[in-house]
């Protein structure tokens, strides 16, 4: 299927009609081809969003929380459509999308049609002096999503819902590894109802179609979620245009385990942190450490559930890791393994392709553990993304607390114990945006959202992103 760009509301080609393969990862087939767009199409879609933003940004916000809740019952409405899209460009299992992805595409939408009608702002008088200062919080103008391709719709609607919620309007653009249901997204908003324009979303790659937007002049904010040095190349050309940035980056997270804690939840919890999503998730635990009087008993138990993980065709029932999502990210994979055994990790189990009768050309890799003996190793440094963790034992509080943060990235992290002490020493000194205790990825959407050091700057959630996508001025007035 071809898809197109949407924008002022149409379905249109690429200025230059350029166009770009579209793979299944569960086949490795080309099934569909997108927009290879270029600066051309992004002034195209500036453009609407410029001519929507006088009228949107002065929509009242019954108006506008009426549309954002009418995409997120659409969106609701469309699950086993939309599900299954995403588990085609993706290779995620279509459970997975059904329970996930889509369910919180919508929540996204209904969750900040109803933020924006309780944001506010503050107020502060100035007593003895005769004044009021009070703060308008206004829309900046048009702004520029980007995000990968992970978790397609989820992320696209993260950023895009409070942006428009907060009165701006939008030229997005998805991974072109994984448009499709951004590309369903715009068909969406048109039948919710909302105004040509206020919405624009361009396909093409990152460093054409991604980067005309970040370097547009008058595209003055970015929210951008993706890889940490993708992130770095957006603050090299923002940073002397002082354009607004919110950067959501890579993430190497720490799961420490206590012999202390509830252990039949932690295992179950920790199969699912290495592996959900294929451990596609920048929030997975890809660092394991254990403290060492359970390390072996974990070890074996670990093991043991993880080599029970069913690899498979995404569409079909009762699997648990779909396809990787593109054949150049299967190589880096493949890579790492032998990283680690060039390093001296010892592969526990899994490090191989897997091959699905029938999808011999898909992109399918097992569940893979490495045991190390040091922090300092590539394989715990570097931001794999992918179906492999890494187990390695600790003895003190200390020692965890080091490794913990012994890494460029401070995105999440997870501790298991039922100590309170711990529990708070830890979350005050890691060096980190979230922690999850006895849980993992428990979300609430009012709370702030992102990391600390190479995992980026900014928060999102809640009212940290009509913050980010709102312009603060204070106005000074004085009174006899
Ligand atoms: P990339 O950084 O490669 O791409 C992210 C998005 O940016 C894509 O839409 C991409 O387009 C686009 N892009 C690429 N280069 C540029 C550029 N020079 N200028 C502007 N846009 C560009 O990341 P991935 O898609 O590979 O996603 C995986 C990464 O995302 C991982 O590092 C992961 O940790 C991170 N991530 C972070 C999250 C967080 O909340 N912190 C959440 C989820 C993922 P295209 O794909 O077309 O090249």
């Amino acid at each position: 299927m071809n898809i197109k760009n949407y924008i002022n509301g149409e379905f249109v080609d690429p200025v230059l009609g350029n166009y770009i393969d579209n793979y299944n990862p569960s086949n490795g087939e080309v099934y569909g081809q997108i927009p290879n767009s270029t600066s051309e199409d992004v002034e195209k879609a500036y453009e609407a969003a410029e001519k929507a933003f006088p009228n949107w940004s002065n929509t009242t916000l019954e108006t506008r929380s009426k549309i954002l809740s009418k995409i997120a019952d659409l969106i609701e409405g469309k699950l086993h459509l939309l599900a299954e899209a995403e588990s085609k460009d993706n290779g995620k299992p279509i459970s997975l999308a059904k329970a996930i992805d889509i369910p919180r595409a919508a929540a996204n939408f209904q969750f900040y049609a109803n933020a924006i009608t309780q944001f506010s702002s503050e107020a502060h008088e100035s007593i003895g002096l005769n004044a009021v200062n009070f703060t308008l919080r206004q829309p900046i103008g048009v702004v520029g999503c980007i995000s990968p391709w992970n978790l397609p719709l989820y992320l696209f609607t993260w950023k895009i819902a409070p942006a428009i919620a907060a009165g701006n309007c939008v030229v997005a653009k998805p991974s072109e590894i994984t448009p499709m249901t951004a590309f369903l997204l715009g068909e969406i908003c048109t039948e919710a109802g909302l105004p040509n324009g206020v919405l624009n979303i361009v396909h093409g790659l990152g460093t054409t179609t991604g980067q005309a937007i970040v370097a547009h002049p008058n595209i003055t904010a970015i929210s951008f979620t993706g890889g940490t040095k993708t992130g770095a190349s957006i603050a090299r050309i923002a940073a002397p245009m002082f354009k607004k940035l919110s950067l959501e980056l890579g993430g190497k997270n720490p799961n420490i385990i206590f012999a202390d804690c509830d252990y039949d939840k932690m295992l179950e919890t920790t199969v699912r942190s290495s592996f959900a999503n294929q451990g596609q998730i920048c929030l997975c635990g890809s660092r394991i450490f254990v403290e060492e009087k359970i390390y072996e008993k974990f070890k074996k138990d670990f093991i043991k559930n993880v080599k029970q993980l069913k690899v498979g065709h995404p569409s079909k029932r009762n699997i648990d890791i779909g396809a990787l999502v593109s054949k150049e990210h299967l190589e880096k994979i493949e890579s790492y393994v032998e990283i680690a055994e060039d390093e001296g990790g010892r592969i526990l189990c899994g490090g191989l392709e897997v091959t699905i009768p029938g999808y011999e050309n898909g992109y399918y890799f097992q569940p893979t553990v490495i045991e190390v003996t040091d922090n300092s190793c590539r394989v715990n440094q570097e931001e794999i993304f992918g179906p492999i963790v890494t187990i390695m034992p600790f003895k003190t509080d200390e020692e965890a607390l080091q490794l913990a943060n012994d890494v460029k990235y401070g995105l999440s992290a997870t501790l298991w114990t039922n100590n309170l002490n711990r529990t708070m020493q830890f979350s005050k000194q890691l060096h980190i945006g979230i922690v999850w205790v006895n849980t993992w990825m428990l979300r609430d959407l009012r709370t702030p959202f992102g990391g600390q050091k190479a995992s980026g700057i900014g928060r999102e959630g809640g009212f940290e992103a009509l913050r980010f996508f709102t312009e603060p001025k204070n106005i000074c007035i004085k009174y006899e």
